[in-house]
């Protein structure tokens, strides 16, 4: 078997400075905190403040207006904004996994073109990855771009596309060559801008009655041969990159932190020997998953693989949100109640509906589970 460790995290006294700026900003930020689900805010009004502070980008080199920071800095950051439920959806992805995409496998003019606009808070990303047939088995994505004059001609349809309706552009997987015994080859990434004639966006209302999702539809788009990201038929090895950075951040365990302090508040009010105790158990496992998603940031600025130990805090901080509805049912006797003019009840109502998406969107827990044992021998 593989051995498996986490490293020590880095102290960074940088850091540490940022996040007393950062809840003096938020302190004076007067938005809506009683949407427990923080991480679905869509704001860019609020993404072009945070930009204007340079807090998007801060990993992007400053030759492309980021902040030239580390990697601990930025999980300073975004743990605060999590903390107080900030609404920081709209650039979220461009900047947790696009635009480190980019990065790494764009070209120069891709760079420069997007780079800025992302760190400035006002272009926004979505993720062309799942298809209504190929979910956890990418390798068997349809869509096809298909070689011709000075470009490429796309064919297909992408599911689940989140907030692909009210993003710049996709990070496209697809089909480059026909599929083959080797049945990740052939997969080649493109920039597709959203406006290119010929995709139709079509909505997906979520369970919590929120337009968010969508189907995504490309009949003969034209994508110059500059779209292209990368190296043509390496679209399976940089999507895994990609998703390294997607899954072991502090989005995958702190989504659901409203409805917590929300039940704490509660409890000041009345408690219990029961209350403490869940209060107690939460925020153990909490700092657990912490230290090791600061562990792996660690090991991404050393440039070590860190995917194994990704896949794990992915499911281990996913099952923990999952389960935090259920948690705090237990011990106050609330009826949730979806915009309740009483904070717990609302944000309860809030989680239990998005609490199922948890454990699928990002990967689901049996695919990272599989992803665990392979790594470490097992299967
Ligand atoms: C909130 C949310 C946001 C999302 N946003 C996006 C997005 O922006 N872009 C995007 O591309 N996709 C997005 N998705 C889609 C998501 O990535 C897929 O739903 C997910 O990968 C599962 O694929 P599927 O739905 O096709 O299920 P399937 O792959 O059909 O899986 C069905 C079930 O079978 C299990 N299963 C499948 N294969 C295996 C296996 N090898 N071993 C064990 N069990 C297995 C799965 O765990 C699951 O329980 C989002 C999903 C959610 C819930």
């Amino acid at each position: 078997m593989n051995n498996l460790s986490f490293p020590r995290p880095r102290q960074s006294e940088i850091a540490e400075g940022l996040r007393a700026e950062v809840r003096e900003f938020v302190d004076g930020w007067h938005g809506n905190r009683h949407n427990a689900a923080s991480f679905s805010g869509f704001d860019p009004e609020f993404s072009e403040a945070l930009g204007k502070r340079g807090w998007i980008g801060m990993g992007f080199p400053t030759r492309y207006r980021g902040g030239g920071y580390g990697l601990m800095e930025r999980l300073v950051v975004l743990e605060e904004l999590l903390a107080v439920r900030a609404p920081i959806f709209a650039h979220a992805v461009a900047e947790r996994q696009s635009g480190p995409l980019l990065l790494r496998f764009g070209t120069e003019r891709q760079r420069e073109e997007i780079l800025p606009r992302i760190a400035a808070g006002t272009c926004y990303f979505c993720i062309g990855l799942s298809e209504p047939d190929s979910g956890s088995d990418l390798a068997s994505v349809r869509t096809r771009a298909t070689k011709v004059d000075g470009g490429w001609r796309v064919n297909g349809a992408k599911i689940w596309t989140s907030s692909a309706h009210r993003t710049h552009y996709m990070i496209l997987l697809c089909r480059t060559a026909p599929a083959s015994e080797v049945r990740q080859a052939g997969l080649s990434q493109f920039l597709v801008d959203m406006k290119t004639p010929g995709i139709t966006c079509r909505p997906i209302v979520n369970i919590a009655g929120d337009h968010d999702f969508n189907e995504v539809h490309f009949q003969d788009v034209f994508l110059a041969d500059d779209a292209l990201i990368g190296v043509e038929g390496q679209g399976w090895q940089q999507v895994t990159s990609e998703l390294t950075f997607e899954r072991s951040g502090p989005d995958r365990f702190m989504s659901h932190m409203g409805a917590v302090e929300e039940f704490v508040a509660v409890l000041k009010t009345q408690p219990s020997a029961e209350g403490a105790r869940t209060v107690g158990r939460l925020v153990a496992h909490l700092s657990t998953l912490r230290r090791m998603s600061r562990s792996i940031a660690a090991m991404i600025t050393d440039e070590q693989d860190a995917s194994l130990h990704a896949a794990l805090v992915k499911d281990l901080g996913t099952c923990f949100e999952q389960e935090i509805p259920e948690t705090l049912r237990l011990v106050l006797q609330t009826e949730p109640e979806p915009g309740a003019s009483d904070a717990y009840s609302a944000a309860l109502a809030n989680v239990i509906l998005h609490a199922p998406s948890c454990t699928i969107r990002g990967g689901t827990k049996e695919v990272l589970r599989g992803i665990v044992a392979k790594s470490l021998g097992l299967r």
